[in-house]
This record gives C-alpha cells, sequence and structure tokens, in this order.
C-alpha cells in the first residue's frame, strides 16, 4: 500500500454492488476492504482504520442507521450511506445520524467515486492552500502569484494547466499522484477515463522545460517529482 493511499471499507451486504463499487474505488487510486454485516463491518473498523465508510443502510444483522450512530460514538470517519429510496435519504437526514453524504441505488458508481473524493477532501486539511507562494527544484522556480515558471534566468510559458499540473507535483513532491488524482485535482470534478490527458499536459511540460522538468513517471502507477536532486556543486 503506498503511503498516501486512503483506504475504504464498504459495508454491503450485496456481494455484486460491493464488487462493483469496490472495483471503482480500487481504480480511483483507494484501498478497499468490505464488510457484509454490522459485526463484520465492527471488526473492519477496529481492524483497518479507514479513511471513509460506504454504509449501506439494509444489513442483515441490523441497520446502518444504528451503525452510523454507534461509529459517531467514537470516531468522525466521514461516512457515506447507500439506501435504497429516496424516502430513506430524507429520513436518515431528518434524524441526523451522522452521515457525511448519502447516495441512492442505482447510482452511477463513477459519482459515488466523486463524491468518496469530495468528502475526503472536506475531511482532510485543505491541501490547496498554499503554504509559499513559489516553489523551487534544482533549477526551476515556479511562483503561484504571477503564475511565472523560470529555469534559471528564462522564462518558460507554460498553458494554464500544465502550469497547475506541474505547480500539484511539485507541491507534492516525493509522493507518487496516479493519473485519476491528478485529473481531479487539476481539472476538478472529473471522472476516470480521461487520462490520456495528464500524460498529454506532462509531455508538454517535459518538452518545455527539457532537463530542467522534475517529473518522473511512475509505470502502472502516475507520476512524481523526486524529493529534492542533489543540490548542484558550489564552486
Ligand atoms: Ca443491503
Amino acid at each position: 500500500m503506498r503511503p498516501d493511499q486512503h483506504t475504504i471499507l464498504v459495508v454491503e451486504d450485496e456481494t455484486s454492488i460491493a464488487t462493483f463499487i469496490a472495483a471503482y474505488l480500487r481504480n480511483a487510486g483507494y484501498a478497499v476492504r468490505t464488510a457484509a454485516s454490522v459485526r463484520d463491518a465492527v471488526n473492519e473498523l477496529a481492524a483497518a482504520q479507514p479513511a471513509l465508510v460506504v454504509l449501506d443502510l439494509n444489513l442483515p444483522d441490523g441497520d446502518g442507521v444504528e451503525l452510523c450512530r454507534r461509529i459517531r460514538k467514537t470516531s468522525d470517519v466521514p461516512i457515506l450511506m447507500l439506501t435504497a429510496r429516496d424516502d430513506d435519504v430524507d429520513k436518515i437526514i431528518g434524524l441526523e445520524v451522522g452521515a457525511d453524504d448519502y447516495m441512492t441505488k442505482p447510482f452511477n458508481p463513477r459519482e459515488l467515486v466523486a463524491r468518496v473524493k469530495s468528502v475526503l477532501r472536506r475531511a482532510v486539511p485543505d491541501r490547496r492552500v498554499r503554504a509559499s507562494e513559489e516553489l523551487r527544484h534544482g533549477d526551476l522556480v515556479i511562483n503561484a502569484g504571477k503564475r511565472e515558471v523560470h529555469v534559471g534566468d528564462e522564462e518558460i510559458r507554460l498553458a494554464p494547466k500544465e502550469f497547475d499540473l506541474l505547480w500539484e507535483l511539485l507541491d507534492h513532491r516525493g509522493i507518487v499522484l496516479t493519473r485519476d488524482q491528478l485529473l481531479e485535482r487539476v481539472w476538478g470534478y472529473t471522472f476516470a477515463g480521461d487520462t490520456r490527458t495528464v500524460d498529454v499536459h506532462v509531455r508538454q511540460i517535459r518538452r518545455k522545460l527539457g532537463d530542467a522538468s522534475p517529473i518522473v513517471t511512475v509505470w502502472g502507477v502516475g507520476y512524481k517529482v523526486a524529493s529534492e536532486r542533489a543540490p548542484a556543486p558550489t564552486s
């Protein structure tokens, strides 16, 4: 498991739905654990320490509302509830059980992934709040306020998305970001499947920056910027 990878616990007794949700979440870069009952869910919650729980309302040995309340007594883990009917959503919201978001079956799995991302983004401190306005890597200097990129004394013109993509990677240096993560962070609310866009932009950045490009391809996963290249020898 990668250090930046979140674990999602999917609590759903219908195997076909659980499998299908798990596949989409894994494809989006999450680690997934599943539980088919309240009992399994309680065990998995303790064992896996998930970053988020997808929780079906109707379980064979209890109901999701009760489980949600039980989780809330000891944990702030974000909970995305699944229900079979729209009416249930109104009921759950009325009961204020403490879920963070709700989806009604049948749902588009891509929308579920987007909701999971959105809930997680709200749950963790906003990484887009920029600690600094300027990031450096070797001879490369990028300035967020002026939206300028320099390699040494030379200014390099990047397209807006190229700039944002480079910033995102530099801002997470040392961490591999998947194509889906980059799509989501740079292009916004985007579904899986467009990941070639990321490759095309990385290619452009590399072409423009030449040897100063800090982007490393991590085969089968995505891209990263190495922690820091060795400082140039000073004379
Ligand atoms: Ca169920």
